[in-house]
């Protein structure tokens, strides 16, 4: 899969996914993220790429016709999906992770400011938003966007980190999960865990996982 990221902060997307599983996906090619700096499609030569809102108002709004060339740029034939990350947009979860981790190629406009000239949208596929709150900008919600789709794609993830009882697959909860020591401040590992019974311990995990929706 192929994921470009246009944003005034390309390195904070560079640096986030140096790490771990997105930077292990990208060294197996399984994904490649490429971060584009918006400001490289300026109007000027000082890189302006932002204005003062019609109306008044604080705040300074990206404008539509440099977002606009930045996406003809990453994507010619708009042939990718194309996201622009906003707090007012269709809230990520599970099953929406799991269609854009089917994707060819997706593109991610980040906004920064108050956000992008609303006449951008008719050049986007869909506006998804992280959740009911503002963020200062779209590049965190890119990178959550981004992990989260990076760990459904084959081969990403090893055996030892499999999808198959996680949180919302078969849309309930994980089980609780225990490790050494048997016994911390009093408390102790469930006893049936310890038991060897695996139809037992399969049983009482059942019992643990809650429906999620
Ligand atoms: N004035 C905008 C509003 O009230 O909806 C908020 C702009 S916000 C400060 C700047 C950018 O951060 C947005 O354009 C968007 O790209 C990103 N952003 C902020 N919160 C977000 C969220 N919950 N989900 C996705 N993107 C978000």
């Amino acid at each position: 899969m192929q994921i470009d990221v246009i944003t005034l902060f390309p390195e904070m997307i560079n640096q986030a996914l140096s790490h771990s599983i997105p930077a292990r996906a990208q060294k197996s090619n399984k994904v490649k993220v490429t971060a584009h700096f918006l400001r490289n499609w300026a109007i000027d030569k000082r890189g302006t790429v932002d204005d003062t809102p019609y109306g008044g108002g604080p705040g300074m709004v990206l404008r539509v016709d440099v977002a606009h060339a930045a996406l003809t740029a990453v994507d010619p034939r708009h042939k990718a999906h194309r996201v622009m990350l906003s707090p007012d947009g269709d809230r990520l979860d599970q099953k929406l992770v799991k269609t854009l981790s089917e994707k060819k190629q997706l593109v991610l406009l980040c906004g920064r400011y108050e956000g992008f000239d609303a006449r951008i949208e008719k050049y986007v596929d869909q506006k998804i938003s992280i959740g009911d709150y503002v963020a200062s900008g779209g590049e965190l919600p890119a990178l959550v966007l981004i992990d989260a789709v990076t760990r459904l794609i084959p081969g990403v993830l090893g055996n030892a980190e499999s999808l198959e009882h996680e949180t919302f697959e078969n849309d309930v909860t994980d089980f609780p999960q225990y490790t050494r020591p048997e016994v911390y401040e009093k408390v102790s590992v469930p006893p049936v865990l310890l038991s060897g019974h695996h139809a037992e311990i399969t049983a009482w995990r059942r019992s643990q996982q809650t429906q999620t929706r």
